[in-house]
């Protein structure tokens, strides 16, 4: 058999670096603390277990395929049109779903240098170009590069905002500026997977936005603050002609039954969140300033996580520190595919996580080299 009478992807397929996910584990430890994907560490509301049990006893039943419940849970809890928002299976797929819905070949989607790698799969996979633009000095996001890189084949623009892995964030005014100065045929995606975490006066999700243009989209998550991340809960809204396009493309039932009430209790329970915003408060600055006050480097985060720089000196590398961490039950995040080899990302953990981190990073750069 030679290679021409194998089944081959379309062109660009096998060009793709598949997604590597957070480790999950560490091995030869008594207690694992998974600090590598930015779960939530209070996990879900308690609602979230009732909601699921009661669905369970029906699991012969197609779900809801307009996850109609869902839509009007987090429409309440927005004060949105649940006829502007459409769910999905995380809100990876919806990212994917934007791509297969507006780009083939010969269309391009920008994505910033150090933004989610999930942009840059998705385009590839509908056949488009992907084009990376760079990021300024202190890893965020800069709108002119961005519009400078605009070409007539552009027609996605994706912006996390605040963005993973480096917790920076894009304030109001200069998403404003970016979206004005867009052509009207491009749609700018703002994924706001870490929007509840964020206390900045500066700092909109996109909502406002969405509202007043055909051509925004924002995208949620329930992975992060509400604790759901095994469930795939992502929601996204935008105009009603981008719905419709989207639900097209979309499969007919890809929300499961246990995800769709899950997410309606999850978004209703407001304390939940609250306590989830309120830990991540406490910790994050603490973690912060326990870092640096190791002498290293953290870029400034207002999400759930933070991007933490190592020095080059073998000893005291990035890839020594994951090392050093995972052999002590502290699974952290590298980030090398996010073009940042030097760094690590850390999640904002239980009390005992962050703490047990700081210490062992202590010794860590203590140590002789
Ligand atoms: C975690 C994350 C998501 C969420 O993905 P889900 O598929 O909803 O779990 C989306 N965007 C960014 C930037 C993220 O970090």
């Amino acid at each position: 058999m030679n290679s021409t009478d194998m089944p081959r992807p379309k062109p660009g397929v096998l060009d793709i670096a598949a997604y590597v996910p957070g480790r999950e584990t560490a091995h030869g430890v008594a207690k694992v603390y998974k600090l590598s994907s930015n779960e939530s560490p209070l996990g879900p509301s308690p609602k979230v277990a009732e909601a699921i049990a009661a669905r369970s006893a029906n699991l012969a039943i197609y779900p809801d395929g307009s996850a109609h419940v869902l839509r009007e849970a987090i429409g309440r809890a927005y004060g949105l049109n649940p006829g502007n928002i459409l769910c999905g299976n995380g809100s990876d797929e919806l990212l994917g779903l934007l791509c297969q819905t507006y780009l083939g070949p010969g269309d391009e989607g920008l994505f910033t240098e150090h933004g989610f790698l999930v942009y840059k799969i998705q385009i590839m996979a509908a056949g488009a170009t992907p084009v990376t633009v760079a990021d300024n000095d202190d890893l965020n996001a800069d709108v002119d590069r961005i519009l400078a890189a605009v070409t007539e084949r552009t027609k996605l623009v994706f912006l996390a905002n605040p963005n993973n892995p480096t917790g920076t964030y894009v304030p109001v005014n200069e998403v404003k500026r970016l979206h004005a100065a867009l052509p009207r045929h491009v749609i700018l995606v703002l994924d706001a997977a870490y929007a509840e975490y964020v206390r900045r006066n500066d700092y909109e999700a996109g909502i406002e936005l969405v509202s007043a243009s055909p051509n925004v989209v924002m995208t949620r998550t329930f992975s992060k603050i509400h604790g759901l991340a095994g469930l795939r809960i992502g929601w996204m809204y935008a105009h009603e002609a981008i719905i419709d396009a989207c639900n097209r493309v979309r499969g007919p039932f890809n929300v499961n039954a246990l995800a769709i009430v899950a997410g309606a209790a999850a978004i209703g329970d407001r304390e939940h969140v609250e306590r989830a915003v309120e830990h991540n408060e406490a910790w994050l600055g603490r973690v912060s300033e326990g870092l640096q006050a190791l002498g290293l480097s953290v870029t400034p985060s207002v999400g759930n996580f933070v991007l933490v720089h190592f020095p080059t000196t073998p000893g005291k590398t990035a890839a020594e520190a994951d090392e050093y961490l995972c052999a002590r039950g502290y699974v952290l995040r590298r980030v090398s595919g996010y073009g940042l080899p030097d760094a690590l990302r850390m999640t904002i953990g239980e009390a005992e996580a962050n703490l047990g981190v700081l210490e062992a990073l202590r010794e860590f750069m203590a140590q002789a080299s």
